[in-house]
């Protein structure tokens, strides 16, 4: 355990609603495929069994929603030289400068954004090559997921600088300089939005997820930089269930 490993694990617990996280990075071993992947999750701790039982998973695949008044979303997040982590599960970007979201009123604090691929969520069953999630908190720990589809075409200079940046083996890089976050927003503000869980173990079930429907452009070169450390990080679609998907 290097210098960056002990930095990143004591960053995470000088942050509350990351504590979670940090558990589950130095808990039981967990992976996407291979003997301790994704049917094996609930098996693997007794912390991760909403993996295995639970009845409001994520991802899903968003189809059948349901038009509805959903609750205005707006983000301020702000620009920054982002710590970017790699976990040995994902590429993220911790966020040190403090900013946030609303949803329908309700305030909460972005805390990282990171990637998977391919997309996790599907849109009528269809996945995209890659899907960001920004992770928010309110202050009683509940998560608030924003997400975006992610397809190859023009090029996108801040994820190009999050995979310029990016550790080859876990351990942690900071940006050379700020990047905008906001440009990871589409055009369109069609959104779904549905009551799911984390798509990591333990697979809390406490997050409201908001996934726009317009993909947005990143470069083929970059997404294949991500491939080169993550061939596949997506977990399978979940069930829906009782669930309603809605839409704005
Ligand atoms: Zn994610």
């Amino acid at each position: 355990m290097g210098m960056n490993r002990r930095a990143f694990v004591m960053g995470l617990a000088a942050c509350p609603v990351c504590a979670g996280l940090a558990r589950a990075e130095s808990g039981p071993h967990w992976t996407y495929e291979g003997r301790d992947g994704v049917k094996e999750w609930g098996r693997l701790s007794s912390e991760f069994r909403a993996c295995a039982v639970g009845s409001e998973q994520s991802p899903v695949d968003l189809r059948d929603a349901i038009k509805a008044d959903i609750g205005d979303l707006t983000v301020e997040w702000r620009p920054e030289a982002y710590k970017i982590v790699n976990n040995g599960h994902t590429i993220q970007a911790d966020v040190g400068v403090k900013c946030g979201a609303t949803l329908g009123g309700r305030a909460f604090t972005l805390k990282q954004f990171h990637f998977h691929t391919p997309s996790e969520h599907a849109l009528d069953g269809a996945r995209t090559e890659m899907e960001a999630h920004f992770v928010h908190a309110d202050p009683q720990g509940q998560l608030m997921v924003v997400g975006m589809f992610m397809k190859p075409g023009a090029g996108h200079k801040e994820f190009a600088a999050i995979m310029a940046a990016a550790p080859r083996k876990e351990g942690a890089a900071t940006l050379p300089a700020p990047i905008d976050p906001a440009a990871f927003l589409p055009q369109s503000r069609e959104r779904f939005r549905y009551e799911g869980s984390l798509t990591t173990p333990p697979c809390s079930e406490t997050v409201d997820w908001n996934i726009f429907a317009e993909p947005i452009e990143v470069a083929a070169e970059d997404i294949a930089a991500f491939k080169a450390l993550f061939p596949m990080n997506a977990r399978p679609l979940q069930a829906a269930n009782r669930r309603f998907i809605l839409k704005n």
